[in-house]
């Protein structure tokens, strides 16, 4: 049984709650990190079948060339140098294909390069694509910890955040097309009507700036966190599913966890779904008002995601993704997705052993929670075994089935390199970084309401913060900027800023 003192109990190992484990301890606090799995990084988490390496979540990167805010952000968590990168193709990093139209558009990377490859295919766009590149920048700059300046927070609160994705890139454009090849990789942010531009913005333009795929999974980026944090003092356990919050009249007194520690902390953060941390807290200690306000919020889609392995020297390696719509609407996918597969994502993971040739292909659809409501009661981790049962197992079959049946139809052939087929669904999804519907991305953020989606690192008790995807943005740069506004209300901004800096 521990019942030790810390400064910092940190509630989940996703990327999040380890940079904030990194930076605290470095600053000299005792730091506790508790992971309900038995492996760290949330959706960073890797799996192995048939010897092939797959990644639960993260597929690429942008921002990792040098001088940008990403790369700046991980020299400062000592990770940068540590990193097995490949870079995508400069000029097709994503390729957009819209149904039924043989054409492969490109996003490039660059933003000169961007604009010239697609104005090679839309001769007369060449205005609308630089006013695009042009607003995208734009609405960065109005982001200061994105562009890593020490600013006010009330530069976020511009009237901007009110605009619409869809809505602002068809007043750049006539041309229907081109508004959709914008818009290709919406799946990123589980693009909808409702989605803001300066999301579709922070997002689009990371990767536009450099686009890269971590080589043999992205798990690299939690190990090597957890280790700097380890070597700063921090202490990491996993396999500690954390349960409840002590609260006494001036906040969280200590952590508890589901084998019966009790860890003490003057301050905790939850690098966790807030509705899930809400439940942890007992009545009286927060208010109904932000109870009722936190679970009011919708979250973004999940997703139904197929990994297959491949026969050696089967299938190409191509070192960019494509982004396939099987709908009109490019706006339209999440919505059309309950009836069959309507968008999909695909990409050969870059792997150490494989050269020319893919090791994996992966194909991310969206799927409803909702989908699997039959199997909602079990539970499977691998940290905590169980069973769904052969129902489920029909299920996914099924779903496999027809996911392959419309790879084959754009890839011929492909079937007979497949060696291996497995999945994830929303349960997977769900129990392994313990959301409440195994959504994608957290809460989603609606161009209507931007301020409700948009929660402050404080909560309304005094000493437990939030840190992750559902603040400000998901991702891997939305969550590091989320970890250092988290921190900065322990360290104060402008000092983890001057610290920041001084790393790079
Ligand atoms: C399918 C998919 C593809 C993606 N692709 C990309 C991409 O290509 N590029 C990109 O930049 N971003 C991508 N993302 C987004 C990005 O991976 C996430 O936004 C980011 O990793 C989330 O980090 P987080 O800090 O919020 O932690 P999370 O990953 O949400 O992790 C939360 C952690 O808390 C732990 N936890 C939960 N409950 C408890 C509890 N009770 N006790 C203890 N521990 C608990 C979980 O086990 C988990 O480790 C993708 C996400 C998904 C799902």
């Amino acid at each position: 049984m521990h019942d030790r003192e810390f400064d910092v109990v940190i509630v989940g190992a996703g990327l999040g709650g380890l940079q904030c484990a990194v930076t605290l301890a470095r600053e000299g606090m005792s730091v506790c990190v508790l992971e309900m799995n038995q492996q760290l990084g949330g959706s960073l988490q890797v799996f192995s079948r048939n010897k092939t390496v797959f990644d639960t979540g993260v597929h690429y990167i942008g921002g990792l060339e040098p001088g940008q805010n990403l790369h700046r952000y991980f020299s400062y968590y000592g990770i940068m140098d540590k990193l097995k990168l490949r870079r995508m193709d400069m000029d097709a990093f994503d390729v957009v294909e819209l149904q039924g139209d043989p054409e492969q558009y490109p996003h490039a990377q660059g933003w000169d390069n961007f604009v010239d490859r697609l104005a090679a295919l839309f001769p007369g766009e060449r205005g609308a694509l630089e006013r695009y590149a042009r607003l995208v920048r734009d609405t960065c700059d109005r982001f200061p910890l994105y562009r890593l300046r020490d600013a006010d927070e009330h530069e976020w609160m511009d009237d901007r955040l009110t605009l619409n994705a869809e809505q602002v890139i068809a007043s750049l454009t006539p041309n229907t097309t081109l508004r959709a090849v914008l818009a290709g990789s919406n799946a990123l942010y589980a693009g909808d009507h409702g989605s803001p531009f300066y999301m579709h913005a922070l997002v689009v333009n990371t990767f536009v700036e450099s686009a890269w795929r971590c080589v043999d999974g992205g798990s690299q980026i939690a190990k090597h966190l957890a280790s700097n944090a380890r070597s700063a003092g921090a202490v990491i356990h996993a396999r500690k599913r954390v349960t409840g919050l002590d609260m006494d009249g001036n906040g969280v007194r200590a952590v508890r966890t589901a084998d019966g520690d009790v860890f003490s902390c003057r301050w905790c953060i939850a690098n966790i779904h807030p509705a899930m941390l809400l439940e942890m807290i007992p009545p009286g200690h927060i208010r109904p008002a932000y109870r009722t306000r936190i679970r009011s919020l919708d979250n973004t889609v999940s997703t139904f995601i197929l990994h297959l392995a491949m026969k050696p020297g089967s299938f190409p390696y191509l070192n960019r993704n494509i982004y396939k719509f099987l709908v009109p609407d490019v706006w339209g996918a999440v919505d059309a997705a309950d009836a069959a597969p309507s968008a999909y994502m695909f990409s050969t993971p870059a792997t150490s052993r494989g050269g020319e040739h893919a090791d994996a292909i992966t194909m991310m659809t969206y799927m409803r929670y909702s989908a699997c409501a039959p199997w909602a009661g079990t539970h499977r981790t691998v940290a905590e075994p169980g069973e769904r049962g052969p129902a489920y197992e029909d299920f996914k079959h099924a779903h496999q089935e027809r996911l392959l049946d419309v790879l084959e139809e754009r890839f011929p052939g492909l079937r007979r390199g497949v060696t291996g087929v497995h999945s994830t669904t929303p349960l997977t999804f769900r129990d392994f970084i313990g959301t409440p519907d195994g959504n994608m991305y957290g809460i989603r953020k609606d161009s209507s309401s931007p301020l409700r989606t948009f929660l402050s690192p404080r909560t309304k008790v005094p000493n437990l913060l939030l840190t992750g995807q559902n603040l400000n943005l998901h991702g891997l740069l939305g969550v590091t900027v989320g970890s250092v506004s988290t921190c900065a209300e322990l360290v104060g901004k402008s000092h983890l800023l001057g610290r920041i800096h001084a790393a790079n």
